[in-house]
């Protein structure tokens, strides 16, 4: 592969960040996050404390509207209530570590939380859209063969405040005028055993007093964590994509180790029972397309067959290569093949471009390293 050249650029104040994320972590910092709870239940939360209900929605507005995170700078809250409440609760759980940006115009956020642990996410730019690919855990415990997050071992979930302000610190790369219209959670770790915080975090970005978002321009990837995908899928209308990757238990066995506890079938089957169907919004089936080992026509005809009843749409993903994976994209003529065939079997499919490979900031390739 090529080595492109990639912008790589540490945030303007780098110093400042790296004093603002030692604060972060000092011992004087009040624990509780604002971001770490959705409107109604930050709401009660002051409630208990003696603070007006409303005021949870005015600093709602500032931080997901305004993208003001200093309650002192809450100019229609009265100072002791800012004093107060800057005092109890904080307001950032991350800092921006390190940017880097592809030549394509993807751009990774490698992100600095409190206790040093780092994670990345990912703007995608494209025409008429700017997506934002979310991490939902430090590393993976469920070690996908091809992945690059999996092969870091896990370290911990993320607190809903640290998936929140993933959004927030990459709104502030954006160039005036752009906005984030998608949210993908694609990027660090399984969001369904991750569940909680990922639910009290799709709550807040779809308030309309919060960021307001529409949620079927959210996705959460799952690579089938079965029992929790009901629970996921109750929150709002949001998008599922299921990790398949395989289309027999013995390859996808030792692709996804998860499928030896939820195997094909009752992953299928979940997904095409009634009321996951009558959701009317369709199943994204991703692929990653890897040469030998997923790949052929059989494949591509049992994966027809396998998804036959279920509304879906079929991304195929060619591997992206990393170090940590000895797995390799076929050639371009056999991708072709894989998908004329699903598409001759009446597929909706999509061949993915890989965005931000100079950069490492493709699918299943994000995997920053805690700094020493
Ligand atoms: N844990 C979730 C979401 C994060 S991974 C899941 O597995 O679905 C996001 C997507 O990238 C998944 O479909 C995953 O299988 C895919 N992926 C992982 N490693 C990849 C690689 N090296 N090349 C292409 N896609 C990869
Ligand atoms: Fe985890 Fe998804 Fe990577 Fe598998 S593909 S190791 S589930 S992040």
């Amino acid at each position: 592969m090529s080595q492109p050249a990639s912008q790589s650029s540490q945030p303007s104040a780098s110093s400042g960040s790296r004093l603002e994320t030692e604060s972060v972590a000092s011992a004087k910092m009040p624990t509780r996050s604002l971001k770490d709870h959705s409107l109604p239940a930050l709401r009660e939360h002051f409630h208990e404390s003696g603070i007006p209900r409303y005021r949870a929605n005015q600093i709602a507005v500032w931080m997901y509207r305004r993208s003001v995170d200093d309650v002192a700078a809450m100019t229609d809250l009265p100072v002791a209530l800012r004093e107060q409440i800057g005092a109890a609760w904080r307001s950032r759980a991350l800092e921006v570590d390190r940017l880097q940006r592809s030549v394509d115009g993807a751009c990774k956020l490698a992100l600095r939380a409190g206790d040093g642990a780092i994670l990345e996410a990912v703007l995608i730019p494209e025409e008429r859209r700017q997506t934002l690919c979310l991490s939902t855990q430090v590393g993976c415990p469920l070690a996908c063969s091809f992945c690059a997050t999996g092969a870091l071992g896990f370290t911990r979930n993320l607190s809903t405040a640290e998936i929140i302000d993933q959004v927030c610190r990459a709104r502030e790369v954006l160039e005036e005028g752009e906005e984030i219209t998608n949210l993908v959670f694609m990027g660090m770790g399984e969001p369904l055993l991750n569940l909680p915080n990922v639910l009290e975090a799709i709550r807040i970005l779809i308030d309309p007093k919060a960021f307001a978002m529409a949620p079927r321009r959210i996705t959460v990837s799952t690579s089938g964590v079965v029992p929790k995908i009901r629970p996921l899928l109750e929150v709002a209308p949001i998008n599922l994509a299921v990790s398949l990757h395989a289309t027999t238990d013995a390859v996808r066995d030792v692709l996804v180790p998860l499928n030896q506890r939820f195997p094909i079938a009752k992953l299928l089957d979940t997904l095409r029972s009634d009321d996951l169907i009558h959701r009317r919004r369709p199943v994204f089936f991703e692929y990653t397309l890897m040469d030998g080992i997923n790949d052929s026509d059989d494949d591509a005809r049992r994966l027809a067959r396998l998804v036959h009843g279920i509304p879906c749409k079929i991304n195929v993903i060619p591997m992206n290569p990393h170090a940590d994976s000895e797995h390799r994209a076929p050639p371009p003529e056999r991708a072709d093949r894989f998908t004329a065939i699903l598409h001759e079997a009446g597929l909706r499919i999509t061949l993915r471009k890989n965005r931000g490979m100079d950069i490492d900031a493709a699918c299943g390739q994000l995997a920053a390293r805690e700094a020493r």
